[in-house]
């Protein structure tokens, strides 16, 4: 490729739009052009590394028996009525209608469609385990997209969805998929730590894992731990609560950890309770397993199903306004109606709630329940987990102190169980002829903020520092005077020969000042930089820049090959 041809309008100042690093040095880089908010353009040496991500990503996906497919963007709302989706998913789901008032959305996630296909192919256990993937643009309209590539309305994601016998197989394919996690962002370069996102202590082990690229401009506070393998997330500042959800294996379908959801102007930011139509029921766990149970409450409380199936020992019943209840440790819990604007429950009610040891009272008839069990008498839709677990502390697993840093989410694996294929019914015949449910996994990767994460953490005040395995080229040739023949000629050469080497080059062949052209290849970021000017080249000799370290070294031209290969 030459610069002189190639589309890469860089940009002199931080435009003002751009809050964060990367989103800036791609601008002014000249890497995306914004169309609309949260959706943009890739520019040339974007997609080439997008198309790198990419191909890492395949490779590893592939090297774990991973099948590439091609979902379509466009879905159809009854596939999402099946799983009550359609209505849960709320304001982030774009919507649409065909001429024939038909609805549809963008997919902002492919369960429903990668089910309804296994659901239609799949008939024997033969057939399993499936782990199928695509690579697509995902459509999700955030409530504040921003930061450029890191939080888009139309982004690149890789989501692979595996179909399993059972739980073990399941296992089995989640673990394959945190390894080749663990293995494609190490070979982007980047460091990286898999944080627990479910303590997974109600009913049963771990179910997701989050795969954090360490930041500081990162939206989550990850604390983990230097000597071992410990991470955990104790921030999590855009959670949705009507993200993919699961129903195995915790019985909440989905925990998370959240110390920042202290009063109940977050509480309700998290759970978006004000627009929400639904009953909700939370459990929030504290240092002594401590439980608190809410529902939404502009109901009344019958609507929420109950089974008491707890026999003689609990006292499962209605409490009356202003009776008190104690809770202490794991004791059976209380159930009532959080109501944000009729203020059923108040602020400080809820403060109280979350202490242990706490006092609850009930404050209207029929609305609160006393001595429920989570996970027994009900399944809670999720569960919050508010232990603080805070830098210095030691280690849980190994004692030595936490440290905190700031996290971007680039990647998340998530374990299902059988929430899709029951909704679904995709169901396949084990070796004595019984129908079975498919059990499920699904694993996404975000291409687009994994390139925006790789600058977050790979940049200086020049510019983008890329990793080798992901920079638009590896290295840049500058003829430094186009005036010298033997300048241009050498550089030619130089460019043709590592064409042929199969070396990602790029040749600066425009007539400008090499000020400028230093600048502009610091600014984009390229991981070599070789630059042939008149003096030193009548010596023989070339200058060899790395950009990572600053480093500068003399070469003889026959050098150079051997060095940059
Ligand atoms: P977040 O918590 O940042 O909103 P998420 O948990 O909703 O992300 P997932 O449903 O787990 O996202 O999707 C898988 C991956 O897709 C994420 O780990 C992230 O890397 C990427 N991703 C999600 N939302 C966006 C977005 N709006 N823009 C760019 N990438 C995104
Ligand atoms: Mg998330
Ligand atoms: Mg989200
Ligand atoms: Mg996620």
């Amino acid at each position: 490729m030459r610069v002189s041809q190639l589309l890469n309008p860089t940009l002199r100042e931080v435009p003002a739009e751009a809050e964060i690093v990367s989103h800036q040095l791609m601008l002014r880089a000249g890497f995306i052009r914004k169309v609309a908010g949260g959706v943009y353009t890739y520019l040339p040496l974007a997609l080439r590394v997008l198309r790198k991500i990419e191909q890492i990503i395949r490779e590893e996906m592939n090297a774990k028996g991973g099948q590439e497919l091609l979902l379509p963007i466009v879905q159809p709302s009854e596939l999402w009525k099946e799983t009550k989706r359609w209505d849960i998913y709320g304001p982030e789901m774009f919507r649409l209608k065909d001429r024939h008032d038909r609805e549809f959305c963008l997919g902002p996630t492919h369960e429903e469609v990668i089910t309804d296909l296994v659901r239609g192919e799949v008939r024997s256990y033969k057939q399993l385990p499936l782990l199928l993937y695509q690579i697509q643009n995902k459509y999700r309209d955030e409530r504040r997209p921003r930061f450029g590539l890191m939080r888009g309305r139309e982004f690149i994601m890789k989501d692979l969805y595996s179909f399993d016998r059972d739980a073990e197989a399941g296992a089995e394919s989640y673990r394959k998929m945190y390894e080749a996690y663990t293995k494609i962002f190490s070979r982007c370069g980047l460091t990286f730590r898999p944080v627990e996102a479910d303590a997974g202590a109600i009913g049963g082990t771990g179910g997701t894992h989050e795969f954090m690229v360490l930041a500081d401009s990162g939206e989550a506070a990850v604390v983990f731990c230097p000597a071992c393998a410990y991470a955990a997330n104790v921030e999590k500042a855009e959670s949705q609560p009507a993200d993919i959800g699961g129903n195995a294996p915790v019985e909440g379908k989905k925990e998370v950890h959240t110390p920042t959801v202290k009063t109940i102007e977050q509480l309700a930011e998290f759970l978006d309770l004000e627009k929400a139509k639904l009953i909700k029921t939370v459990v929030f766990k504290g240092d002594d397993q401590f439980l608190v149970v809410m529902v939404r409450g502009d109901r009344e409380i019958n609507e929420v199903k109950i089974n008491n199936t707890l026999g003689p020992f609990i006292n499962l019943r209605m409490a009356e306004p202003g009776e008190v209840r104690e809770l202490f440790g794991s004791e059976p819990g209380f159930i009532g109606p959080v109501g944000l604007r009729d203020g059923i429950t108040t602020a400080a009610d809820l403060e109280v709630m979350k202490m242990p040891g706490a006092v609850c009272g009930a404050n209207k008839k029929d609305y609160h329940l006393l001595n429920v069990i989570p996970g027994i008498d009900f399944k809670p839709d999720y569960v919050l987990d508010l232990r603080m677990v805070e830098a210095g502390e030691p280690c849980p697993c190994c004692g030595v102190p936490l440290q905190e840093a700031r996290g971007i989410e680039v990647g998340q694996v998530f374990n299902l169980g059988t929430k899709y294929s029951e909704a679904l019914k995709a169901t396949y015949l084990d070796e004595k002829g019984q129908e079975k449910l498919c059990y499920m996994g699904c694993y996404g990767i975000g291409v687009s903020r994994t390139m925006a994460a790789a600058i977050e953490q790979n940049h200086d005040t020049n510019g983008v520092i890329w990793p080798i395995p992901i920079a638009p080229f590896e290295c840049i040739i500058v003829p430094v005077s186009l005036k010298s023949e033997a300048v241009v000629e050498t550089s030619e050469k130089l460019y043709a020969q590592m064409l042929e080497a199969g070396i990602e080059v790029i040749i600066d062949d425009r007539d400008e000042r090499p000020g400028v052209k230093f600048k502009d290849a610091d600014l984009i970021g390229y991981p070599l930089r070789i630059n042939i000017g008149e003096k030193s080249l009548a010596e023989g000799k070339v200058e060899l820049f790395r950009r990572k370290t600053g480093q500068m070294e003399l070469l003889d031209i026959e050098q150079v090959m051997t060095t940059v290969m």
